[in-house]
């Protein structure tokens, strides 16, 4: 799948409190690409990330998956694509408390009305080791055991594209570090296409096309004229 963002722009608010969050960023992701995007807080990287995966709209530019435009999709069908084709990962987890790790992860499927595949589910935990924590609450599970479970989640529905937000904000080094390498592996074996939106350089460092956003402005290293 080819996503392709043209002249993406985000001013919030008017006047004296406009904030232009994003400016005219371009940017194409090839299928299975691992592409991470650093900047510092404030620079515009959930914004971005908001526009890309449809979570919002754009003050100015165009989206395409595989030249469908999706900003052209009414609410139904847009929510429709990103239940089956994107996934999400978010630094809060946002792990629903009352249910366990299973229910947690199966929450998707039943939000789109289908049935889980048990193997698949297995095969996920398996990647993740929390084979044997699926039955446990989330405030039974660590940290990194709770973000490895958002993970099985984001991935149940077999999406193409996982977009993750600072998703080791939370964790400490040595946790962040593990989660990290799990989701490059699971990429990489389900030839997933990954973009990992971080401030922290050494996870950066683990994507193949590397982008840093400043001030709103989105740029790729080592490619000229970008
Ligand atoms: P980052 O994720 O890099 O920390 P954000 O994309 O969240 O940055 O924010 C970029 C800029 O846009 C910041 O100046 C932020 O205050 C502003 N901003 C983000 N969301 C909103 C909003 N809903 N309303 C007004 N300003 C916002
Ligand atoms: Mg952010």
């Amino acid at each position: 799948m080819l996503i392709k963002a043209e002249g993406l722009s985000k001013v919030y608010g008017g006047g004296e409190n406009k904030v232009t969050a994003l400016h005219r960023a371009n940017l194409q992701i090839a299928e299975g690409d691992f592409i991470s995007i650093m900047g510092p807080s404030g620079s515009g990287k959930s914004t971005l990330l908001h526009l890309l995966s449809g979570l919002d709209f754009p003050t100015e530019g165009r989206l395409s998956y595989d030249g469908k435009d999706i900003y052209g999709l009414n609410d139904k069908e847009l929510s429709a694509f990103r239940r089956r084709r994107i996934g999400f990962i978010f630094q809060q987890f946002h792990l629903l408390p009352v249910l366990t790790a299973r229910e947690n992860i199966l929450m998707p499927l039943l939000l789109d009305r289908r049935q889980a595949d048990p193997a698949y589910l297995e095969e996920l935990a398996a990647m993740l080791g929390i084979s044997d924590r699926l039955t446990h609450l989330p405030h039974e599970l660590s940290g990194g055991q709770q973000q490895r479970v958002a993970i099985a989640r984001a991935l149940i529905a077999g999406p193409d594209v996982i977009f993750a937000d600072e998703p080791t904000g939370n964790l400490d080094s040595r946790s962040g570090a593990e989660v990290m390498k799990m989701l490059g592996d699971i990429r990489s074996r389900m030839n997933k296409t990954l973009v990992v939106i971080t401030h922290d350089s050494r996870i950066a460092q683990m994507a193949e096309r590397r982008l840093v956003i400043m001030d709103g402005i989105l740029t790729e290293e080592g490619v000229a004229g970008r």
